[in-house]
């Protein structure tokens, strides 16, 4: 009979290599589980799916991470892709409340889809370290999770590829330099690199071979001549020699400015031992036998690195001259140095008590909290937090609570991330002890005291157009909607009436009433009252309420200008001079002098486009492209009758370069979902120096996208060369000018 359990017959030999205890039948019964749920389910380099989980949860043994987490390994992408026969529930009863978190939080992980986006990028990290506050263990299964799926990368399409290589790359080696998991985080970098820049990466690779074949002789002559020394010593010893990862020579280069030749130290010797004073005793020989580099020597076992490494460096010249670095450690250093924080839940299985547990993730969660000043790990956390949330500001509370805000936030925005009580009574704020402005941004590790008052009148709505953060957006008109609806009611009553002068037409009451009502009722508001209401707590834009009462006025108040001019189109068309016009933005209007001319929104014309003009109830003549959709299913229709005219580029407005004017051209763009397809886009258009005017996405039921553009360009000649190199970026399937809704 087949083995069932054939697929995790390498994982099962692993765990039982550590020679750690590890239920072994639940791992059985976690990959039986996971070979149900993904049943049927193919990776894109056509292997089961299955595959992918065991892969993961045999890095993670490497860790020797426990049973909880191996289980957890195997399971963490059925919830998320096999929905419909398995939820965290199932999980918490089949395997208990630790492997339904971890599969939990490892989840929730991946529905963080990366874009590119500054936002997306920052949410998905603050929801990492969420995570990883209430579990380190969800991070180090994601690292292998991300580990295996770089190791199979190739399966992807390119673009895929690139994006994913990108995020590896600024997200997850970071995260795992910091977390000290160098074994992980150089495998990660390599891998990402191959992607990001193939050439550059085969070209050092290859010159490491070809130096390090050049440099044979050096290398077994300078560990021969070590061996003999400590093996003089009676010291017990490992040694070996490791040449440098292709990313980190790539980097020195590429950030010195060097060329591979200049990079003397591509080679190290790794010289382990039992004890910390056998490190020096080692280290004093070495300095014996070799001059030293100045400047190049390294105790990271008196001061450690914030990511808990140690170890001793120190850069030797070797014979002939040429340097070579050796590093010196313990075992226990060693171990650090591959795994980092996860060496700290070796030897811990699922036997291992909860408390001791608990107490394990308190110290992780100090790290995360900043809380204990003084913890030697807070500078960890605090490096941590500081390099990998470039974008963000960290800011403390006088008790020492850690505050984090998109970078520009004000002490206002502090104030309602501590509590919405603080933000309504906040009367002034204290930077590290001096009184500032109420505008003032704090830097990172500023102290922030917010000072309040029962007396405050609560907040001002200027700070809405001072703040940064949605959080503090929402609660302060969260207050104004509930403490000042009278107030509203006349700041929005107020915003109306500026509305309506602008229209400089004269109106009655009634008709403002009506206008008003149907205005409300298009938004989904009940009464013109709470429409005030809504405008004065700034629950809805002016800008949105405007564009409708322009429509509704427009409807409902009668026109000032004459009746529209009757043409007869064809006999227009046959006309030979067009009479000039003015403010006609390069448009000749036939039959119509002096009338204002505005581009239709639906098809935003360009010069070179054929034309034709609408005469509209008091707003001049609206400008179409002659096949624009609006044209074709109004044209025949009997209320426009005599309205439509024609209508000529002025010349000289079609050709390319002359016209300093820009034109909105709408595009549309049909395409495969992708995403890294957007940032592609945008990267054209820079390219092109064309200006982005606006961009949406929407979803077809196909699972494909349909991207509408406005772009700046000067003429249909320069649309088109935008369109055609639209066309050439992969998963576009087509461009077309575009008609709004
Ligand atoms: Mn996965």
């Amino acid at each position: 009979m087949e083995d069932k359990y054939a697929p995790i017959s390498k994982l099962l030999l692993a765990l039982e290599k550590t020679g750690k205890k590890y239920d072994v039948e639940k791992i059985k019964k976690a990959y039986l589980h996971a070979a149900e749920f993904h049943e049927g389910q193919f990776r894109q380099s056509g292997e089961p799916f299955v595959y992918h989980p065991i892969a993961v949860a045999e890095i993670v043994a490497t860790l020797e991470l426990d049973t909880d987490s191996i289980c957890a390994a195997l399971l963490h992408d059925t919830v998320e892709d096999c929905g419909d026969k398995v939820d965290v529930g199932a999980i918490r009863r089949e395997y208990g409340e630790e492997v339904a978190m971890l599969v939990d939080g490892l989840t929730k992980l991946v529905q963080i889809p990366f874009e590119d986006k500054e936002d997306e990028h920052v949410e998905n990290l603050r929801k990492m370290f969420l995570a990883m506050s209430k579990d380190i263990r969800v991070i180090f299964i994601k690292l292998c999770d991300r580990l295996h799926n770089m190791r199979t990368l190739s399966a992807k399409r390119p673009e895929k590829q690139r994006v994913t290589a990108l995020e590896t790359m600024y997200v997850y080696a970071p995260l795992a330099h910091r977390l000290g998991m160098q074994r992980i985080k150089q495998e990660l970098e390599n891998i990402s690199l191959s992607y990001l820049d193939p050439i550059g990466y085969a070209q050092v690779k290859e010159d490491i071979e070809k130096r390090y074949g050049q440099s044979r002789d050096f290398i077994e002559n300078a560990r021969n001549s070590i061996s003999e020394k400590l093996d003089d010593s009676k010291l017990k010893y490992s040694l070996e020699g490791r040449v440098k990862t292709v990313y980190s020579i790539y980097k020195k280069m590429f950030e010195n400015n060097k060329s591979f030749e200049e990079i003397f130290d591509f080679y190290a010797l790794r010289i382990i031992v039992e004890t910390e004073l056998e490190c020096y005793t080692v280290l004093g020989i070495i300095h014996d036998m070799f001059n030293s580099v100045p400047g190049r020597f390294k105790d990271y076992i008196s001061t450690p690195k914030p990511n808990m490494y140690r170890s001793l460096h120190t850069t030797v010249i070797g014979r002939d001259g040429i340097p070579f670095e050796v590093q010196i450690r313990t075992w226990e250093m060693h171990r650090i140095a591959e795994y980092g924080l996860a060496a700290h839940w070796k030897y811990k299985t699922g036997a291992e008590s909860r408390a001791e547990i608990d107490q394990k993730l308190q110290w992780v969660s100090k790290l995360i909290d900043v809380e204990d000043e003084t913890n030697d790990h807070d500078e960890f956390m605090h490096a941590l937090k500081i390099d990998i949330f470039h974008d963000e500001t960290f800011v403390f509370t006088p008790k020492g609570d850690v505050i984090t805000l998109p970078q520009g936030s004000t002490v206002i925005d502090v104030a309602y991330a501590i509590h919405s009580a603080v933000g309504n009574k906040m009367v002034g704020a204290k930077i590290n002890g001096m009184i500032v402005p109420i505008d003032r941004v704090p830097q990172n590790g500023e102290i922030v005291e917010i000072l309040t008052s029962n007396a405050s009148k609560g907040p001002s709505r200027d700070w809405l157009k001072i703040i940064k953060t949605g959080e503090a957006r929402t609660k302060i008109r969260q207050w104004f909607k509930k403490e000042k609806q009278a107030e509203n009611i006349l700041v929005g009553r107020t915003e109306i009436d500026k509305e309506f002068k602008k229209f400089n037409r004269p109106y009655t009451e009634e008709q403002r009433e009506e206008i008003l009502s149907n205005v409300a009722s298009r938004i989904g508001i009940q009464s013109v009252e709470s429409l005030y209401n809504t405008i004065g707590y700034g629950g809805i834009s002016m800008n949105k309420v405007a564009s409708k009462l322009r429509d509704e006025f427009d409807r409902i108040v009668k026109p000032l200008v004459q009746e529209p001019v009757e043409v007869d189109i064809e006999s227009l068309n046959k006309q030979a001079t067009p009479r000039k016009t003015s403010k006609s933005g390069g448009v000749i209007i036939d039959g119509v002098d002096g009338c204002m001319v505005k581009f239709a929104k639906c098809c935003n014309p360009l010069p070179g486009d054929e034309l034709i003009g609408f005469i509209t109830k008091g707003y001049g003549v609206s400008v179409h492209k002659r096949d624009c959709p609006n044209v074709i299913a109004n044209m025949k229709k009997a209320e426009y009758e005599g309205r439509w005219v024609s209508a000529y580029w002025e010349q000289g407005a079609s050709l390319m370069g002359t016209s300093s004017q820009f034109f909105e051209a709408m595009l549309r763009i049909f395409a495969k979902d992708n995403i890294g397809l957007l940032a592609q886009i945008t990267v054209a258009l820079a390219d092109m120096r064309v200006n982005l005017v606006s961009v949406s996405t929407q979803k077809r039921a196909d699972g494909d996208i349909i991207i509408n553009l406005t772009v700046n360009a000067k003429n249909l000649e320069h649309v088109n060369s935008i369109v055609s190199r639209l066309k050439s970026i992969d998963n576009i399937d087509d461009v077309t000018r575009g008609f709004g809704s």
